[in-house]
């Protein structure tokens, strides 16, 4: 970037903004962060990419930021570019977390930090450090909200007599995403006592993660799951609630399910308080979803470029959760939150994530 412009100015000036440049005032000589971001297609990971971008640029770096939309050879692509543009950083939320070895390995090769963004990369040992949420609490959150929901626990998360059973349905994220995994994981641990008691059912069978995994996150590929599993229910046999990992599954969903002949919309949780969800949480159609802060993420994950560009070390919370495979990733983990119609106001209104009028 420097040399452009310096071969398109005159000698005097050249010089002058070289001294500047010198003296670190200059705006070429800025260290340039490559963001690597999965998809435009969920509310959420476009508001990281805007926190990213506008608190990197805050701190004066130089910042690239792209959107693979879930096409992984796309995103090694942006990743060669980035570190081809000569990037001093790269922040990754990758879409296949297996899929960035050889690409992260170049960088690692040209001494790039690498810091994975809410998504670990796996089987590489090229990332320095890993910022995120509880990702298991987040299944836990999920979960726990299921069963409020159906009426198993009351609302301070003590059992209730509530004996069901109650038939539910699970879905969970996409398998090349090592969170869904986790949130899976989370969730079950709840779960599992109850379905091993019979209090909750399910009906069609699928209970392991294979079965009930959405490729791409996809709110079409559970649409289709959906309308295959509710050919059972209606004429007397209701569906309970609905285990589900993300607010885009939550309403493809919940759009199908409407369409049951039973008196009520089964129970359904979420992910990332979309703003879609949270209008439906508002009039009480999808029960809950979990509220991760994408600003804070952004800051963690920011504060550990800037310390690691200025040789510093990154501070972390967590450094037994996240074996990647080939090392356990330092982590900064962040506390998700469960929202519903009770308390959206406070946390999201209140929080100053959405405006009243946003939600309407
Ligand atoms: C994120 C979730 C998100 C999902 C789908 C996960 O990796 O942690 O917040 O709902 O991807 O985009």
């Amino acid at each position: 970037r420097w040399t452009t412009l310096s071969a398109a100015l005159t000698g005097t000036v050249a010089l002058a903004l070289a001294g500047c440049s010198a003296a670190g005032e200059g705006g070429g000589d800025a260290p340039l962060v490559g963001v690597a971001l999965p998809t435009t297609t969920s509310a959420r990971w476009i508001a990281d990419g805007e926190n990213l971008q506008a608190q990197l640029e805050g701190l004066g770096y130089d910042v690239t930021l792209e959107y693979a939309e879930d096409d992984v050879p796309t995103q090694v692509e942006q990743l060669e570019q980035m570190i081809a543009a000569g990037a001093d950083a790269l922040v990754v939320g990758s879409i296949d977390g297996v899929a960035l070895k050889s690409v992260l390995a170049e960088a690692g090769a040209a001494d790039i930090p690498v810091i994975a963004y809410d998504r670990l990369i796996r089987d590489s040992s090229d990332v320095a450090y890993y910022a995120s949420f509880d990702n298991f609490r987040v299944g836990v959150l999920q979960a726990q909200a299921l069963l409020t929901g159906l009426g198993v626990l009351d609302e301070a998360g003590a059992r209730t007599s509530a004996a069901g059973p109650f038939s539910v349905e699970l879905f969970a994220g996409s398998s090349d995403d090592n969170n869904a995994h986790v949130f899976f994981a989370g969730a079950m641990s709840v779960l599992q006592p109850y379905l091993d008691s019979g209090v909750l059912v399910v009906p069609s069978g699928q209970t392991e993660f294979d079965e009930i995994a959405t490729q791409g996150w996809s709110g079409d590929v559970a649409g289709e799951r959906m309308q295959t599993l509710v050919g059972a229910y209606g004429a007397g046999r209701t569906l309970d609630g609905v285990l589900s990992p993300y607010d885009g599954i939550s309403r493809a969903i919940l759009d199908v399910a409407s369409g049951i002949d039973q008196p009520a919309l089964p129970v359904v949780t979420g992910q990332d308080a979309e703003i879609d969800s949270v209008k439906l949480v508002k009039d009480g159609t999808q029960h809950s979803t979990v509220y991760k802060d994408t600003r804070q993420l952004a800051e963690v994950t920011v504060s550990m470029v800037r310390e690691l560009l200025d040789g510093g070390t990154p501070e972390v919370n967590d450094t037994t959760s996240y074996d990647n495979g080939v090392q356990v990733v330092p982590s900064y983990l962040l506390t998700p939150a469960l929202v519903t119609q009770d308390n959206y106001e406070r946390v999201l209104v209140d929080g100053g994530y959405y405006t009243a009028q946003e939600i309407g």
